[in-house]
């Protein structure tokens, strides 16, 4: 199973930050919204990277009804929030 991914960084988190920094490094689905979003990384330049699929270390874990319902209050708690 190898799954490859298309997408783009700035060049200066390719060069310096890929696979070091802690809190990793973002990969963007396109140029335009990589530019929305770090439009201070103007001068980094650009790069077009491919991510390649190696092995899924640990599966995705099932929400629990318990875990559902928490969630669901924690949500209307900041909807209600929002509104005051
Ligand atoms: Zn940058």
């Amino acid at each position: 199973m190898t799954e490859v991914r298309v997408g783009y960084m700035c060049k200066v988190d390719y060069d310096w930050e890929l696979g070091e920094a802690l809190g990793g490094s973002v990969v963007y689905p396109s140029i335009k919204d990589l530019q929305r979003k770090e439009k201070a990384h103007d001068h980094c330049g650009i790069v077009k990277v491919k991510v390649t699929l190696e092995e899924v270390v640990k599966k995705e874990k099932r929400y629990t009804k318990k875990e559902i319902d928490k969630l669901k209050k924690q949500t209307q708690k900041e909807s209600n929030n929002g509104k005051g």
